[in-house]
């Protein structure tokens, strides 16, 4: 710490150092005690030794003369304020160390005590004024981190300051699911988590690297020095680990983990802005690959990010180029035979890459926000085409729409059902929404009053593609849905291909589905065995390549009707 009264004069002409001095020790309430030196060499070595609150300083000394004293002075005591010293003829020269970073100017012949002791008072306090607003530019409040800004200048003092190239590894943070936390627990949580992280980040790094804080949930941090990817590597678990432990906010034990991307200087990009990109590309990565990992980056990297971003650009534009469409997928009630509903399948028409099924796009859309709107599209399509099926005479069948857990969330997704249904003149029963295990199991209280909601519309509720996700049994028995559709992959299962255990799994979910007065459906039944396996265990539906395989809608209208005769004709 440096004692703020204790003053280095540093002037060469005893007498202008004597007058001083004098000056001081006549005001008796001064608190300033003045140490002289008469040579730069010797102020920078007594500043460095004892830190000096304030320096006075004569520009034309022995051992160095005019702006350029000043600027080794600043150069090596940054944050100690000057008042610099000179003759009448030489003012010009002290404006520019003002400019520079002195705090005030003082022309010898011109002193006064009163003057004197005025000015010092003054530039401790421009000084610490400074240096304040200096850290509030610098520095992110909540955690106290450097932020963007003094990362960036960090960054270029590394990447381009040194005359050799030095080795440095950018590494790009981001809490998994932080928006989860701060959503469900509240701001306050969520600040504290960021404090808890910001401090066990600090903690990990060595002394020199740099932790900084970009915002939101990202932090950002520069290893300098590192030559070796095995000993980056070694690191990034550290702080992965680290990052990883349980977390106690408020009483609530969290589990937080992360993702990271690492970019590397020279190899991953010349300059800042590349390091930076490439580094969240990596990071990107690493939540791809299942979140709570890091990434190196890799060229490769670059092509997917490119390619992810031509296709969210035109995702953005799809739907008023009226590129999307609907197939629809029979179902089939297993004892009639008959079709008894349709399942409602996007698709995107893109004018170059052609016909696009929606794993390549709904997670996308679902990430970006994009899957709102389109939700809706698909909702009222659905509907329409319905209610148009019905109007033509067709026999009437329900028509399922998937949700995603975005929609689901949605705090407008029951107006928007309900006012659909009205303006389409669908009944209710005639539609049906599939969700999936996770999307009720994340926040089941909040989930079970949407879900009545719905029911209370008369729209029938399905979990679709279930036992691949976490279900909660109890909580299952207490949802107000009607319906389990047994994910393909346990259908798979039953062929005569499925091995030992064929088809347990199946059985199980059917007889647990219908212990809990469930309707089970089927997904993905592909041939005759997992038909007569199906059956015998008294699945109520099924739908698959058998039956058919998704179609577009006019293709669906002749089945309907094809139905439609056939029974007729029995
Ligand atoms: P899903 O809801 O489980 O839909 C069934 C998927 O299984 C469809 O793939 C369908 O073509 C496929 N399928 C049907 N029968 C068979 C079969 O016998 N064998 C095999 N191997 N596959 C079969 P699709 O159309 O590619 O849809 C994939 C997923 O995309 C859907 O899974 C659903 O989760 C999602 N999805 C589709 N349309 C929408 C939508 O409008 N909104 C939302 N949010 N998600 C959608
Ligand atoms: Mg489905
Ligand atoms: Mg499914």
């Amino acid at each position: 710490m440096s004692d703020s009264h204790s003053v280095l004069l540093i002037e060469d002409n005893p007498g202008d150092a004597r007058l001083i001095e004098v000056m001081l020790a006549e005001d008796p309430e001064t608190p300033f005690r003045l140490n002289c030196v008469d040579r730069l060499a010797r102020g920078l070595e007594f500043l460095a030794s004892e830190k000096p609150g304030l320096v006075l300083l004569d520009l034309s000394l022995p051992d160095s003369h005019g702006l350029d004293t000043f600027a080794r002075v600043y150069a090596h005591s940054p944050t100690v304020p000057i008042i610099v010293l000179t003759g009448n003829d030489d003012q010009t020269v002290a404006l520019t160390a003002v400019k520079t970073g002195a705090q005030d100017y003082l022309i010898k012949g011109k002193l006064d005590r009163e003057l004197l002791v005025r000015a010092m008072h003054y530039s401790i306090e421009r000084k610490r004024y400074q240096e304040q607003l200096e850290h509030q530019a610098n520095y992110d409040a909540l955690t106290g981190l450097p932020n963007r800004n003094l990362l960036l200048d960090r960054l270029k003092q590394a990447v381009f300051a040194q005359r050799q190239v030095r080795s440095i590894a950018l590494v790009f943070i981001d809490l998994d699911h932080f928006k989860f936390i701060n959503d469900s627990l509240g701001h306050n949580a969520g600040d504290k988590l960021l404090q808890h992280m910001a401090e066990r980040l600090s903690s990990v790094v060595r002394e020199g690297d740099t932790v900084s804080r970009l915002g939101g949930d990202e932090f950002i941090l520069i290893l300098n020095d590192q030559h070796n990817e095995d000993v980056i590597f070694r690191a990034m678990q550290r702080i992965i680990n680290k990052l990883s432990e349980p977390v106690s906010i408020d009483g609530h034990e969290l589990y937080v983990t992360c993702s990271a991307g690492i970019s590397l200087h020279p190899q991953d990009g010349p300059d800042i802005e590349t390091l930076l990109k490439n580094a969240d590309a990596a990071m990107y990565r690493a939540k791809e690959r299942g979140r709570n990992n890091f990434q190196f980056y890799t060229s490769e990297m670059n092509r997917l990010v490119n390619e992810r971003l031509a296709l969210e650009s035109s995702l953005r534009r799809a739907l008023e180029r009226r590129e999307f469409l609907l197939h629809y997928q029979p179902k089939i009630n297993l004892k009639t035979g008959a079709i008894v509903g349709v399942e409602a399948l996007v698709r995107w028409q893109h004018p170059e890459w052609g016909l696009m099924y929606p794993d390549r796009f709904i997670p996308l859309a679902e990430e970006t926000g994009l899957i709102v709107p389109i939700g809706e599209w698909v909702l009222r399509t659905a509907c329409e085409q319905n209610r148009a099926w019905q109007d033509a005479g067709l026999r009437p069948v329900t028509v399922s729409v998937n949700l995603s857990a975005r929609q689901f969330r949605q705090e407008a997704l029951f107006k928007s059902v309900a006012r659909i249904l009205s303006e389409t003149g669908l009944r209710p029963r005639h539609l049906e929404m599939e969700l999936t295990e996770s999307m009720v199991m994340h926040n089941a209280e909040a989930a079970i009053a949407i879900l009545q909601g719905l029911k209370e519309l008369g729209v029938q509720l399905s979990v679709d593609d279930f036992g691949t996700g976490y279900s909660s049994l109890s909580y299952l028995k207490s949802l107000p849905i009607g319906i389990l559709k047994i994910d393909r992959s346990f259908v798979r299962d039953i062929s005569a291909r499925g091995g030992r255990d064929g088809g347990v799994l199946a059985q199980a979910i059917i007889s647990l589905g219908h212990s809990l007065k469930l309707k089970i459906v089927a997904e993905g039944v592909e041939d005759d065995a997992q038909l007569k396996f199906l059956k015998a265990y008294r699945c109520d539906e099924a739908q698959g390549y058998y039956f058919s395989k998704p179609v577009p809608p006019e293709e669906c209208a002749r089945l309907l009707a094809r139905e439609k005769r056939s029974r007729k004709s029995r």
